[in-house]
């Protein structure tokens, strides 16, 4: 499962932003997923509360935050969020488009407990 080295990724940062902050735990974690960053965020969670135990981040809750796939045009310029992959422009059926978010996999914050 792709989800459980990012989560194991994710904890090396958790663990040394901690170790920065000297805080105590971790209390919750946000984080950005994108429709299209390959990411499925329900494995996402399962694979969080798997790795936490034992850790500083035992009692953290995972907060994600769906970002769709958000295309531009690049020939008519529509701005189009879309929900079925399909890479032509609803507007003029173009194929020739620019992603404006939806592939970003990004740890947005990070709550802690200090002292
Ligand atoms: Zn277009």
């Amino acid at each position: 499962m792709h989800e459980l080295s990012i989560v194991a990724n994710l904890f090396e940062i958790l663990e040394e932003k901690a170790e920065e902050k000297k805080a105590k735990k971790i209390l919750s974690v946000k984080l950005r997923v994108g429709a299209l960053s390959g990411v499925v965020p329900e494995f996402l969670e399962t694979a969080f509360d798997i790795y936490k135990k034992d850790t500083i981040a035992a009692e953290a809750e995972l907060k994600i935050e769906k970002v769709p796939l958000k295309i531009q045009c690049k020939k008519c310029g529509a701005e189009i969020v879309k929900d079925d992959f399909i890479f032509i422009c609803d507007k003029c059926d173009s194929r020739e488009l620019k992603t404006l978010s939806g592939t970003e996999l990004l740890l947005e914050k990070i709550e802690m407990e200090v002292n």
